[in-house]
């Protein structure tokens, strides 16, 4: 499979000269299969420019969100994709308990934030809730799994039938739940059963371990917590994710030799800059 760094900003979008390095999209990753099977992970900012990407020969896109906070949602009215009538698009995310995903996102695409009510889009859409057992699309298996972070949120898996895997756990405080972390073995870790022994996992390293301090509960990752949760899972790659937005290309350079000091991972440990493709 291919994959494909649309956005790799947290929070918000954070475009300038300081985050040109890394990019100020927020989250949204590319998949596409050796068939041509297109995924796509979360709907941020960095959706726009994927969406100018798509050829017109594809007849079929998935878009799996892990939650709908703004900085997962907020391309979603501007992928050209959806306004085409030839094109089936499905929409994976979870609903909540009180309302279905459709209607959560309706709260977004409708006016007055924004002009274009989701029944009005001229492509095929259908809506399918997460967390589900798993599905098979195209060349793809995809599998999603609650994880911790405020609201429904799920990560996912996404493996080929020759073994690769993917995993995507972009927004993730495993750390919470664990007084040292890791102090629990993988099948009491959030998401580590998504993630185990993938061939590469993008994970959320949104703080500094001092910056974490301040922000424990908020949802996010410090650095050297996603490096031990990449061991702990057994990853073979990793990717650091959603940064935050007020660190610039030189924060991220310097954080990440700093985790990679501490830490000592036993995988290589890449912070992908935006536009970054992978074949796995
Ligand atoms: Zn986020
Ligand atoms: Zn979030």
């Amino acid at each position: 499979m291919q994959v494909t760094l649309w956005g790799t900003r947290g929070s918000i979008a954070a475009p300038g000269p300081e985050t040109a390095r890394y990019g100020g999209n927020t989250s949204c990753v590319g998949v596409v299969g050796p068939e041509g099977t297109m995924l796509v992970l979360d709907a941020g900012t960095g959706i726009r420019r994927l969406g100018a990407n798509v050829p017109e020969s594809v007849s079929r896109i998935d878009i799996f969100l892990t939650h709908l906070h703004m900085d997962h949602i907020q391309g979603l009215g501007f992928f050209a994709p959806l306004y085409r009538e030839d094109l089936d698009v499905h929409v994976w995310g979870p609903g909540s308990a009180t309302m279905r995903l459709a209607a959560r996102l309706r709260r977004y695409l409708s006016p007055p934030l924004f002009p274009v009510s989701l029944s009005e889009l001229p492509c095929r859409l259908t809506f399918h809730e997460v967390p589900a057992s798993e599905c098979d699309i195209g060349e793809f298996r995809v599998r999603s799994a609650l994880v911790c972070h405020p609201g429904p949120t799920v990560g996912y898996r996404i493996t080929q039938p020759d073994g690769a895997a993917l995993a995507y756990l972009p927004d993730h405080e495993p750390a919470l739940a664990a007084l040292r972390f890791p102090s629990l073995p993988r099948a009491w870790t959030s998401g580590a059963d998504l993630a185990a022994d993938a061939d590469l996992l993008i994970h959320d390293g949104q703080y500094s371990a001092d910056e974490y301090a301040c922000h424990c509960g908020w949802g996010h990752s410090s650095l050297d917590q996603a490096l031990a949760f990449g061991g702990l899972a057994g990853v073979k790659r990793f990717v650091p994710f959603h940064h935050d937005p007020a660190h610039t290309d030189a924060d991220i350079d310097r954080m990440t030799a700093e985790a990679i000091e501490a830490g000592r991972p036993e995988f290589p440990v890449t912070p992908w800059t935006e536009g970054t493709t992978l074949q796995l």
